[in-house]
């Protein structure tokens, strides 16, 4: 059953992290935004060495652990839901920082979801050591982001190594994950492009492997401490046990390997909404705070007929923030129970996704020229939570899912 109250272990948790959001990480946020292609290292470096082991290997979400019974009581498992909302403080105190903090990213959970014991063993214990580490998931091609089916890259098995070529866009923490000498970048790769989605497999590649090189660093619009490349792979070698997963190509219609691939979005997509509702919270946070030192009060319970617009604006806000937190953690509740929650964790990023745009925005407009001053972040976080709405699946492909699973229509029955 889903209890709605977190443990007193998870909230002890969420107060120290929260502290650590409001001292070390919002203080230097405005710096980081300002100067894009720079890292705070030294948080980096406590990072590592105070919450390296707590995240699980990063943000992106970490296997459900069997809680070890007290005195004979079985605990609930609740190591994604501690991550969840770790990840929403952090994210509170700066989206940007936070997303270029170091661990296995998107990478690093795609070795959790699908690789065998011994890759796991090999790659994600580089995340719990001293030094800052990063992993990083290339997918999205030129001509292939919502459409994964259309990647283009290629891996070819030549003796004992894979040889991939291709050119991958829009790679998060790709430029650490290079840079860092334990780093590596997961790269989605057709085996056989005549099967579709059922040639594509993850392949790791190590930092230093040569054929791999980055070929644009990309300056954007919003989480701007977070880096994100280009890459291209020529005649890059990499070892055969580099897949992660069967490199079998059963047929066309057999796409286990895939789905379970994407099996890593399960675990993610729901930190993706937490990352969004950290940032909701924060400008949420900030106007009610301002709206309080200007005297205005917020009169909860009045009927609707005799709110204030600023009142049904606030309230809405508070309103879309809270369904998308407990969106969110019903998905990584799933998660931890170990059950099926791909419909869940799609909802959860579309709703929150679409709350934090809809909240900043409506931030930046109720402060009114203040709103769109830098004096403040209200603006820094209406350029940082858009992306929310983007990466790992864009809004319209997360309620597509959503549609799909709910109605028991194909891909080929809803596109
Ligand atoms: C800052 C940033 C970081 C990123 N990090 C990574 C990363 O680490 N790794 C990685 O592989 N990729 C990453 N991406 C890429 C991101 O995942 C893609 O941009 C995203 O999947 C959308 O793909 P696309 O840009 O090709 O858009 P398209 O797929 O071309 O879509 C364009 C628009 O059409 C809509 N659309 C497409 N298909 C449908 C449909 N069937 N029905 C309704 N609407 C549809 C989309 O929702 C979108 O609004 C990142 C992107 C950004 C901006």
């Amino acid at each position: 059953m889903i209890d709605f109250e977190l443990s007193p272990k998870i909230r002890a948790t969420k107060n120290m992290v929260h502290m650590f959001a409001e001292n070390a990480i919002r203080p230097i946020a405005r710096e980081y935004d300002e100067k894009e292609h720079e890292k705070p290292w030294e948080l980096f470096k406590m990072v590592q060495k105070v919450m390296g082991s707590m995240m699980g290997g990063g943000l992106g979400g970490g296997e459900a652990k069997e809680e070890k019974p007290e005195g004979g009581e079985k605990k609930p498992r609740e190591t994604n839901l501690m991550t969840a909302v770790t990840v929403e403080e952090i994210f509170w105190g700066d989206a940007g920082i936070a997303l270029s903090f170091p661990g296995g990213g998107l990478g690093g959970a795609a070795v959790q979801a699908s690789g065998t014991p011994e890759q796991r063993e090999k790659f994600l214990a580089r995340f719990s050591g001293e030094e800052p580490c990063w992993g990083a998931m290339a997918i999205t091609e030129p001509e292939a982001g919502s459409d994964t089916a259309n990647i283009k890259t290629t891996a070819v098995l030549d003796g004992d190594e894979w040889v991939l070529n291709g050119e991958k866009i829009f790679v998060t923490s790709g430029k650490s994950a290079l840079e860092d000498s334990k780093g590596f970048v997961v790269v989605w790769a057709t085996v056989d492009r005549s099967a579709g989605r059922a040639g594509i497999k993850p392949f790791i590649v190590e930092h230093g492997t040569p054929g791999m090189q980055i070929t644009k660093i990309e300056d954007k619009m919003g989480i701007r401490c977070s880096d994100t490349v280009s890459l291209s792979f020529m005649d890059c070698r990499i070892p055969k046990e580099n897949i992660l997963g069967s490199p079998e190509v059963m047929d066309k219609t057999k796409t286990e390997g895939f789905k379970k691939v994407m099996a890593t979005f399960d675990a993610t997509r729901p930190m993706v909404a937490a990352m969004a509702i950290g940032v909701g919270r924060a400008a949420l946070d900030f106007i009610k705070e301002a709206l309080a030192e200007q005297g205005v009060e917020i009169r909860y319970g009045i009927s609707p007929n005799r709110m204030t617009v600023l009142e049904r604006e606030i309230m809405q806000m508070e309103a879309d923030l809270k369904a998308a937190r407990l969106l969110t953690w019903r998905a990584v509740w799933m998660l931890d129970n170990g059950e099926r929650n791909d419909l869940q964790a799609s909802m959860a990023k579309a709703k929150a996704g679409a709350a934090v745009t809809r909240i900043t925005q409506k931030a930046v407009e109720l402060m009114g020229p203040l709103g769109y001053s830098r004096e403040c972040m209200l603006e820094k976080w209406m350029r940082d939570s858009k992306i929310n709405d983007i990466f790992e699946g864009t809004g319209q492909i997360q309620l597509l899912i959503t549609a799909r699973r709910l109605l028991d229509f194909g891909r080929d029955q809803l596109k």
